[in-house]
């Protein structure tokens, strides 16, 4: 627990087991159970369908909307706030509609509403949120199809809000209300001049590129009151940014929107809701600290933080209080899924082996070089150091001008691992290691898994998220080696080096050696917020299998799969026209036996094989399966 942390980051919806495996908490009825990963792994596989897959947990889904609730309302009752709580769930942090249709359902005790910031997403929300006591909050750009369907629907008795998020959208709102004969309810977007320090932090401040200044809030005030329609501004929203490491700047920013909503109000606006955005963040390094990985609140002091920056400001204005709504997307839907990939292959340096032809007539400098390995000890390990770094130097030398031959040059190579491989396993057994040693060993195993970073961890490779990563299963065996993990795309940046381990940030992960026919797996966790949709197809690497997972009578129920994009479906996506493929790959194939290169029966064999390919997995797939 302590090596990977799970402890820290799992929110105890995962432990280890004694049997070394990992295990999910599930409901099952009013009970939790704790369920085997490599378990639940074996099922899906036996099923049918391989690794890489995304596991998707409704059941933390429902846990998360659950807490986040109980939070609020919690924090409501002990202080004495006279508003309720709504939250709305913003469908860019996962669209899928699995997710949607969940978030619906587990959140209609809770009037649980939606946030649209696009016409494709408030159709989404429109076709799943019936609820008349949930609100479909619609941030974003919108053209006038956009604000007709929201007026349209408002007849109907959903409590859909438009937020301005820019000046120009007024007119075009008070055009169409008037057109449709709908009284809109309105919410004004304002930028905070309070900054975070998270990744996201663009989106707050007053460089934030969403959202009014307070002129321009003023002003469109000033236009509602000019229309007889002041009364239809009902709400302010602010949006801080994601991941809000720190607490305080939260509170700040609460006390900020509360002050502009109390003098709303003072402007005649109805009002009503105040709704905070989302930002609430996750321990994704299990810190619990400032960090970008981080956050050092809970869900609980986050609730009661606002919930009373808001009593306070309202009180002192003598107005009451507000529903506050937020928009928590990441702390809802991160724990949801974990992606699941088997390691392919092992590239380690250290084990490299001596050639076993070594130079007949060595350079001087190699056997310097190997005569290091003859006096390498405690006492004079520096000086080792120091000769192992200047005779390999030399020797790379000589290669370059042409002196020494390859082979020479991998030998030496492989002596100077070997032997800085001793040096720091001796410098981590001493109080005081040479300083030029402290940073430990730099020999990293890679190890290959099968997976694409672009495709499902696009955070990684492009903000440096850091996401837990931690094998499924022997955790009852010592990992022995210090590892980076690479992806199957062929691009140098498909690689994950920065993990969470004993609690810090390290460049290696700690990895168990494979063993012959076994697979070993990895999961990488808290990936349910942002990662499904932002995934790309770089090298045309698809969607992966997914599976739905719960537990029902002490049993794992495969609820719901759906098998990963074939080649087919990936050529198609970058428009290639898959029987004009087949028929272009026949062409050459016929020449080639008309040419004799190939008979007539190799000819139906080569053909079958790209058929099949076509209809395959974009992944790496094993022999066996
Ligand atoms: N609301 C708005 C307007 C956003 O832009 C975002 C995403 O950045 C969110 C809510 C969700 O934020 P989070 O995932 O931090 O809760």
């Amino acid at each position: 627990n302590e090596l990977y942390g799970v402890d820290n980051w799992a929110n105890d919806f995962f432990s280890i087991s004694e049997n070394g495996h990992l295990h999910v908490h599930l409901h099952d009825e009013d009970q939790k159970t704790a369920v085997s990963l490599p378990d639940i792994v074996d099922g899906i596989r036996e099923r049918g369908l391989d690794t890489p897959l995304l596991l998707r947990f409704h059941d933390l889904l429902a846990d998360r909307i659950r807490n986040l609730n109980i939070a609020f309302n919690s924090a409501i009752t002990q202080s004495g706030y006279q508003g309720c709580y709504r939250g709305v769930y913003p469908i860019k942090v996962n669209q899928q509609q699995q997710v949607i249709e969940e978030i619906t359902q587990f959140g209609e005790l809770y009037h649980y509403g939606l946030e649209a910031g696009s016409k494709p997403e408030l159709l989404a929300a429109l076709a799943y949120m019936h609820d008349p006591d949930a609100y479909i909050i619609c941030n974003g750009y919108k053209d006038q199809e956009f604000i007709d369907l929201a007026l349209q629907s408002t007849k109907m008795g959903l409590q859909i809000i438009l937020v301005i998020e820019m000046p120009s959208e007024l007119n075009l709102i008070l055009e169409r209300s008037v057109a449709l004969g709908v009284r809109p309810m309105l919410g004004v977007r304002a930028k905070l001049s309070t900054c975070n320090n998270s990744h996201w932090s663009h989106s707050s401040g007053e460089n934030s590129v969403f959202g009014l200044t307070t002129n321009q809030i003023l002003n469109t005030v000033d236009t509602l009151r000019d229309h007889g329609m002041l009364n239809t501004l009902r709400l302010l929203h602010y949006h801080q940014g994601s991941q809000v490491p720190d607490i305080q700047s939260i509170r700040e920013s609460a006390t900020e929107a509360s002050r502009i909503y109390t003098d709303l109000i003072h402007e005649g606006a109805t009002m009503g809701l105040l709704d905070i955005g989302g930002g609430l963040g996750i321990d994704y390094d299990g810190s619990r600290s400032d960090s970008h990985s981080s956050r050092n609140y809970g869900i609980q002091e986050y609730a009661a933080d606002i919930v009373e920056v808001v009593k306070t400001v309202c009180d002192e204005a003598q107005f009451n209080h507000p529903t506050i709504i937020s928009e928590s997307g990441r702390a809802v839907a991160a724990y949801y899924s974990v992606l699941i990939f088997n390691i392919l292959d092992v590239n380690s340096p250290s084990a490299d082996s001596i050639p076993n032809r070594i130079p007949e007539k060595p350079h001087p400098h190699t056997m310097k070089l190997s005569e290091v390995e003859g006096y390498l000890e405690e006492a004079n390990l520096q000086e080792c150091y120091n000769d192992a770094i200047y005779y390999r130097e030399e020797i790379l030398s000589l290669f370059r001008h042409g002196n020494v031959s390859l082979r020479e040059r991998a030998y030496c190579n492989s002596l100077f691992t070997r032997i800085m491989t001793r040096i720091h396993e001796i410098a981590d057994t001493m109080e005081q290691a040479p300083e030029a040693l402290a940073e430990g060993n730099p020999f990293r195993d890679v190890y290959y898994g099968n997976f694409s970073l672009f495709q499902s961890l696009p955070d990684s490779w492009a903000i440096n998220q850091l996401f837990p990563v931690m094998p499924i299963h022997r955790l009852n065996e010592e990992p022995t080696a210090r590892a980076t993990l690479a992806d199957i795309t062929c691009d140098c940046d498909g690689r994950i080096d920065q993990f969470i381990i004993k609690g810090e940030h390290q460049d290696h992960l700690p990895l168990h050696p494979l063993n012959d026919h076994e697979n070993y797996f990895l999961g990488v966790f808290l990936v349910g917020a942002y990662q499904e949709t932002l995934g790309d197809l770089h090298n045309l690497l698809g969607d992966t299998n997914v599976v739905s997972v719960g537990v029902k009578n002490g049993k794992v129920q495969y609820r719901r799969e759906l098998a990963g994009d074939t080649i087919a479906d990936v050529l198609s996506y970058v428009e290639y026209d898959t029987k004009n493929l087949v028929e272009r790959f026949r062409s050459l194939a016929e020449r080639s036996v008309e040419e004799g290169k190939i008979t007539p029966s190799q000819r139906r064999q080569i053909m079958d094989s790209y058929r099949e390919s076509i209809a395959g997995y974009t992944y790496y797939e094993s022999p066996n399966t």
